[in-house]
């Protein structure tokens, strides 16, 4: 920078920014904006900042000047004249620290500035100004022209008055300026003058810089809370604030389900107030790309650096609502480097394996709120453990399910299952579909009706994502009740007389005839019990429901073929049979087999068409009809 005094013995001098800060405030000041109002949020962080500088300060140091003075920050505004000024009893700036901040710019701040400058279009986001440290210039999104008065705590310092129009240079002078601190002042541009109305100023303090440890006051009010209720202990804090809090801090207008407060010190050092919605948005479960704008507020010392912060949670757990608050992280950190950063590692890691912590001790010691949790967040406790390796094991603890020995709506873990389970059975089974109700009228489910085997009945569309992961829980392992390979030969004895051999064999033979490419198989069922046919996977296949699942996401998968399983024992397959003996070419016998099929198909909710299996319903109603 030049520094050339003015003409005469006029004691302001006039000072030139150097080129990049030409090009930067240039673009400041020449750009459209989304967000202006950030002006005010950086304005109060540097005061604030300033603030906490001068408390530190002031703990070891007795020479600060004005230690008596009272640490806060000012607002004043004029609708009329359209002023604004922003005052704080901060540690305030000698000259060459006037020079040293507000002339020049942290060079990686201002390159990496622009560079997210050139990527976006036309429209500035002013969020982007925070984020690169270059946060006071901000001011001119609003004004022409900035007046900073500032005198120095340290003792014997002299007031100074930096005023620039942020075209190219500033001018310093000498002034006297009563208290230290910093006053910034300057008149909003007309399309700005909603920054001069009390009710906006006091809004945008309240949404950006409400928790900041200092009063903020405008006209005499303080405007700001300071409650940094994360700060304290959990028996420091009253449900009722705390609840406030949530609400304004997670836009909801119910109480949240429950609260976590955390203070971790070592390696890391943060304190944080977690918080569970009571439901789930519904764009929560289905919409993964509406998670990605979800996650707790990150501060650094007590100021807000990002409002949903992506980084801090897994995605998964990215609807827990919070803050999380820092003095690891410097503040003017960018989103770039909060994302590298190997802090926010180490926070994530801890925060989730608190969160988890949480789940579980919900689970033991409230199961009530627990299953209102899992009710709304289920799916996303199974979506991370797809990508959560680490902490598999326990989100599978997690996991709830209906099944035939619960009520609608009440739910059994693994463990319980796998604890309650008869000692000769060797697996855990599970039968999937749509609905509890379709589930429960499935053919495939009889045999273990009737035997007493509990069955896991999934019909949440996630679950055939996740289930099969689980090869074995407690070295059980987990099993779809439609595989063909169950071995049920041994339990017998119990099924109504079945038809011999010699008899049996021809009937499977007409049904593979009648059937041809359509299955991979027809072969006697060992499970049914009061249903003539059944569909079950071949050896390799996958569960029906999880075909049907992965064939909505890929049409061109080829669906994969089935085995038909028939009950030897139910009247239907004697009687077919006995037609078979008199004459193998009846018409009604290949009606019956397909009709007996796409029954099958249509139990399970995977018949496309019903035009054929209705008309074929009327030809055998017709024929039983005819025979009276
Ligand atoms: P950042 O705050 O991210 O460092 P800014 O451009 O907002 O970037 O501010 C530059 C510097 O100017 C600050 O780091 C600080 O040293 C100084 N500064 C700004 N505002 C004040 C203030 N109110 N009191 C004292 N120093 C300030």
């Amino acid at each position: 920078m030049s520094k050339k005094p003015k003409s005469g013995n006029a004691p302001i001098q006039e000072f030139e920014y150097k080129a990049e800060m030409k090009q930067l405030l240039d673009l400041i000041v020449h750009s459209l904006y989304t967000h202006p109002e950030i002006f005010l949020r950086e304005l109060v962080s540097n005061a604030s900042d300033a603030l906490s500088k001068v408390r530190f300060d002031s703990l070891t140091d007795q020479e600060i000047t004005d230690r008596e003075a009272e640490l806060a920050v000012r607002l004043t505004i004029d609708s009329k004249e359209l002023t604004f000024v922003i005052e704080d009893s901060g540690i305030g700036m000698t000259e060459e620290e006037l020079i040293a901040n507000l002339g020049t710019v942290a060079k990686s701040g201002t390159l990496g500035f622009m560079q997210a400058l050139k990527e976006q279009q036309k429209e500035l986001d002013g969020n982007l100004i925070g984020q690169f440290g270059v946060g006071f210039y901000s001011v001119f999104m609003v004004t022409d022209e900035v007046t900073v008065e500032t005198k120095s705590a340290r003792p014997g310092a002299e007031g100074y008055r930096w005023r620039s129009s942020g075209q190219g240079t500033y001018t310093i002078e000498q002034i006297d300026k009563p208290g230290r601190g910093t006053k910034i002042s300057f008149k909003l541009k007309e399309d700005f003058k909603e920054f001069a109305e009390e009710y906006r100023v006091e809004q945008i303090v309240k949404k950006y810089s409400n928790f900041v440890d200092f009063p903020i006051y405008l006209a005499e009010k303080q405007v700001n809370s300071i409650t940094a209720l994360w700060q304290r202990s959990k028996n420091e804090l009253k449900e009722e604030e705390v609840n406030e809090f949530y609400k304004f801090i997670a836009n909801d207008y119910r109480d949240p389900l429950d609260y976590l407060p955390i203070s971790v010190e070592g390696m890391v050092s943060f304190k944080a107030l977690l918080f569970l919605p009571s439901e789930a948005p519904p764009e929560l479960l289905y919409r993964q790309g509406e998670l990605e704008n979800r996650g707790p507020q990150l501060y650094v010392k007590k100021v807000m650096i990002q409002n949903e912060c992506r980084d801090l949670l897994p995605e998964y757990l990215r609807f827990i609502a919070g803050v999380v608050d820092t003095e690891d992280l410097s503040l003017n950190v960018s989103r770039e480097v909060v994302q590298s950063s190997p802090i926010m590692a180490k926070i994530r890691q801890i925060l989730t394996g608190k969160i988890l912590g949480w789940f579980e001790t919900l689970a033991k010691e409230q199961p009530e709120k627990f299953k209102t949790f899992y009710k709304s967040f289920g799916p996303l406790v199974k979506i991370g453990l797809n990508t959560d390796f680490t902490n598999r094991d326990k989100l599978i603890e997690l996991l709830r399910f209906e099944s035939t020995k619960t009520v609608e709506g009440e739910y059994v873990t693994l463990k319980e299952y796998s604890e309650r389970m008869g000692a000769d059975q060797k697996e855990i089974y599970y039968h999937s579909g749509s609905s509890r109700a379709q589930l429960l009228a499935h053919p495939n489910l009889e045999y273990f009706q009737q035997k007493g085997i509990e069955v896991l009945l999934l019909s949440d569309p996630v679950d055939v994502f996740v289930i099969p992961s689980i090869h074995e829980y407690d070295k059980k392992p987990l099993k779809s009740i439609e595989k063909a390979d169950i071995d049920f030969s041994k339990e017998k004895e119990d099924a109504a007389e079945p038809l011999p051999e010699t008899l049996l064999d021809p009937v499977l033979k007409i049904f593979k005839e009648t059937l041809g490419d359509g299955v991979e198989d027809v072969i006697e069922s060992h499970r049914l019990v009061s249903s003539p046919v059944t569909l079950v996977s071949g050896k390799d296949g996958l569960d029906s429901q999880m075909e049907r699942m992965m064939k909505m996401m890929q049409s061109d998968m080829p669906a994969a073929k089935r085995v038909l399983e028939v009950n030897s024992s139910h009247p239907i397959i004697r009687n077919l049979s006995g037609m078979i003996m008199t004459n193998e070419h009846n018409p009604l016998i290949a009606t019956a087999i397909r009709q007996l099929y796409e029954g099958a198909l249509l139990v399970e909710g995977s018949l496309d068409s019903t035009t054929a299996f209705l008309s074929r319903m009327n030809e055998l109603i017709e024929a039983a009809t005819l025979s009276r």
